[in-house]
């Protein structure tokens, strides 16, 4: 588990290092995401749940992944400009969620038909296929869901 008091220290490090005096962090209590930046309250926080579960690595990756989102700007996303100052910062994890959220706690697992496992926190309501197989909707990769 991540000490509280070193992903703070971390947090405040990156902030000084490549923000300014106007951004802060925090901890928060998100359970189905690590990290978030609050670009209106110009705030990184990092869930105490998941980080609590989560180690040294991990968190700092997700410290990492939300202060390139404040480097990128609101308008960026997962764009080129958040890829950047993510591989400037040396952000080695995905772009596609927020973080290594565990999987553990996910109460929805799906497979595709060649044998990929995901997860969500709620119900699927679309059809989802494999984004490990295509990055398009294919429906021969469909994700059959199983609720544990
Ligand atoms: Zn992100
Ligand atoms: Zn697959």
């Amino acid at each position: 588990m991540a000490d509280p008091a070193r992903v703070r220290t971390w947090a405040e490090a990156l902030i000084r290092l490549h923000l300014d005096e106007s951004w802060s962090f925090a901890f928060d209590n998100a359970k189905t995401r690590a990290g978030l930046c609050n670009f209106t309250a110009k705030r990184i926080s990092v869930s105490r749940y998941i980080s609590a579960r989560s180690d040294d690595d991990d968190i700092h990756q997700v410290l990492l992944h939300e202060v390139a989102h404040a480097i990128a700007g609101p308008t960026s996303g997962h764009g080129a400009a958040w890829r950047t100052a993510a591989a400037e910062l040396g952000y080695v994890g995905g772009r596609t969620h927020d973080g290594p959220v565990p999987n553990e706690l996910a109460p929805w697992v799906g497979t595709c038909p060649n044998g990929h496992t995901s997860y969500r926190y709620r119900r699927p309501t679309r059809p989802t296929s494999c984004g490990v197989c295509s990055r398009r909707f294919d429906p021969a990769l469909r994700i059959h869901w199983v609720r544990r």
